[in-house]
């Protein structure tokens, strides 16, 4: 109870605080520290005040009432004031004045100068030079020093009594002067080492921002300098492979191709966050279709990645808006280097890119500027995840991974090549796109790299634009592949479009399923090319040996280096081609003749 009570006031008074400061005008940080201080003297001023009244009414009354009840009421006019009209300078030096005159005040009311008066006024010019804008330490201390002046003629005319005559009045009052001066001194040295430190690190922090945008500017004229003459190099490297070379001859200009194309990649990577990092990244705001882009970003990546034997999985069934309006070339960007990445690291298995589109909750516009009066159902927040099952990145690694020139294991740029400067890349778009991204992965086991951006909803996107969806309605869809992730994220896909899908995983099993089905036969097949039992190619023939009455459609995926000449495909039984990775774009293709 005493526990909650104690959090409830701590909260109460925290919020006071907040709200009095946000009152208070103050913008600076130095302004908010000494508006802070002001309306902390204040609000106990008039509490301490109030106390003393009630104290000093029930011990009888007189003078002494009237004077702590004008410091209570004084205190709480100020911060009303402040709360009123803000300007907490001018309140924070009627503040000073105010504790001066009430110590007077008590000092005149007791009768006497007391102990109290001695010990409360050196410490005055203290809170003026933390407080005070105008009224310094010195200005306080002289007002006091007034002040004590004052009382001691006050004394001498007989108007206050000092009620310890055996002490030397004038012997105190100089020692408390001396004690005065002695603490103004002091703040006043406190107060300019602070201010001299506070300057310090202006001037620093000016200074490093001006070599970073020098740094930033020489990187970006270089970049452009060196990129023009690289150009031409390419260009006449790539001349030179097309002519007549011997074996040699063609390795050798294949090798300076491939590092001058390199060296490129570096230059632009280092060129894009010289931009970044002096500002100069300017986004783009176009209509694009986002299924389509990716798709053909992943048919151009998937030549490296069949390569290296790997699979590339496009899943795009959770985008439920395709036409959106945003950066097409920086998200590309990101997706580019994630699946580069993972190509690089993964040596066997799969890579699974995902996409979905969500809606905008209240808090993914609130970055966007000019956010106040934005209508948040303009807009949507992509994600977008890239999963290997390569090398992997253990968690000391992970941390630092997004920082420019920072590469898990530095033994993997040999074999692997590259800068470090991709992700941190990316890390600057997603941010610029009011998102952000991340990893989970763990050694030996692949990497997860997940990222997320706002981007706008197009409105008034022309009908032919848009993807022409297939109508399977009650259509039944064998597929046939290897890959259980493959044939999954596919069946999805079908089964949106209101397919009846069922998958297998192998050609027997997949030419067995058929036969348990004959009385409601499947129309198509989707089959893979490559599957360890038996072949594509051999399972059509089988297929059309088995099965010869069939009216069901046998379509082949097939890798980019294994598509088959179009010609040969009615020979081999084939009915359609559809090369792998699945795009929509490839689909709508054969399901929609
Ligand atoms: P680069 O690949 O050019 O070195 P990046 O910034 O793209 O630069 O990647 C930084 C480092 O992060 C890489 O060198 C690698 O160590 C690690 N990394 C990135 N993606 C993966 C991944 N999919 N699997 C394992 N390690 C990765």
């Amino acid at each position: 109870m005493l526990k909650r009570s104690a959090g409830l006031l701590i909260d109460w008074h925290g919020h006071f605080i907040a709200s009095m400061i946000a009152c208070s005008g103050a913008k600076t940080s130095e302004e908010v520290r000494r508006a802070t201080l002001t309306i902390k003297i204040l609000s106990y001023g008039t509490l301490v005040c109030l106390l003393m009244t009630v104290i000093r009414f029930r011990g009888g009354g007189g003078l002494d009432v009237w004077v702590s009840g004008f410091g209570a009421f004084s205190f709480f006019s100020l911060l009303t004031i402040l709360f009123l009209f803000g300007r907490y300078s001018a309140v924070a030096d009627l503040s000073i004045a105010l504790v001066l005159a009430l110590i007077m005040l008590m000092a005149f009311s007791d009768g006497g100068l007391l102990s109290r008066v001695l010990t409360w006024l050196p410490a005055l010019p203290l809170m003026a030079s933390f407080i005070g804008v105008r009224v310094r330490a010195m200005s306080a201390c002289i007002l006091g020093v007034m002040g004590l002046l004052g009382l001691l003629a006050a004394h001498s005319f007989g108007l206050i009594e000092n009620r310890m005559p055996g002490e030397p009045l004038v012997g105190r009052m100089i020692a408390g002067i001396a004690a005065m001066f002695f603490v103004s001194a002091i703040a006043q040295a406190y107060e300019s080492a602070r201010q001299d430190a506070e300057l310090s690190i202006i001037a620093a922090t000016t200074r490093a921002e001006q070599l970073a945008q020098l740094k930033s500017d020489f990187l970006a004229n270089m970049s452009h300098e060196i990129r023009s003459p690289l150009n031409a190099m390419l260009g006449m490297l790539r001349l030179l492979k097309r002519s007549e070379l011997d074996q040699l001859q063609a390795e050798r200009t294949q090798l300076a191709y491939s590092n001058a194309q390199s060296l490129l990649a570096l230059l632009n990577d280092i060129l894009d966050l010289s931009k970044m990092d002096a500002g100069k990244i300017q986004l783009e705001h176009v209509v694009f279709d986002l299924n389509c882009m990716l798709g053909e970003l992943g048919e151009a990546l998937s030549v490296a990645a069949e390569e290296k034997g790997l699979e590339l999985i496009l899943d795009f069934t959770s985008v439920s808006h395709s036409m959106i309006k945003s950066d097409s070339t920086r998200i590309k960007q990101i997706f580019t280097n994630l699946i580069t990445n993972a190509i690089k690291f993964t040596e066997q298995g799969e890579i699974v890119v995902c996409i979905s589109i969500e809606p905008c909750d209240g808090s993914c516009v609130s970055g966007l500027a000019g956010s106040r009066g934005i209508d948040r159902d303009s807009f949507f927040i992509l994600r977008g995840e890239v999963k290997d099952s390569g090398i992997g990145i253990s968690s000391v690694n992970q941390a630092s991974l997004f920082e420019v020139f920072t590469q898990a294991d530095s033994s993997i740029t040999r074999t692997h090549g590259g800068s470090g400067l991709g992700l941190a890349i990316c890390k600057k778009i997603c941010n610029a796109m009011q998102g952000d991204i991340n990893v989970t992965s763990s050694e030996g086991q692949g990497s997860r790299f997940y990222f997320d951006v706002v981007v706008a909803r197009a409105a008034d996107v022309p009908s032919q634009d848009a993807f022409l969806a297939p109508n399977l309605t009650g259509l039944k869809i064998l597929i046939v592949d290897d890959n259980q992730r493959s044939a999954d994220v596919l069946a999805k896909q079908l089964s949106l479009w209101g397919a009846d899908v069922d998958t297998e995983l192998g050609a027997t099993s997949g030419l067995s399923v058929f036969r348990a089905h004959l009385k409601t036969p499947f129309a198509i097949i989707l089959i893979d090319f490559e599957m360890p039992d038996i072949d594509g190619v051999t399972m059509v023939r089988l297929f059309r040996e088995q099965f010869p009455d069939s009216q069901c459609k046998l379509f082949l995926m097939t890798l980019k280096s294994s598509a088959l000449n179009m010609q040969k495909l009615p020979a081999l039984g084939v009915d359609a081609q559809i090369s792998k990775p699945i795009t929509l774009a490839g689909l709508q293709r054969v399901f929609n003749v």
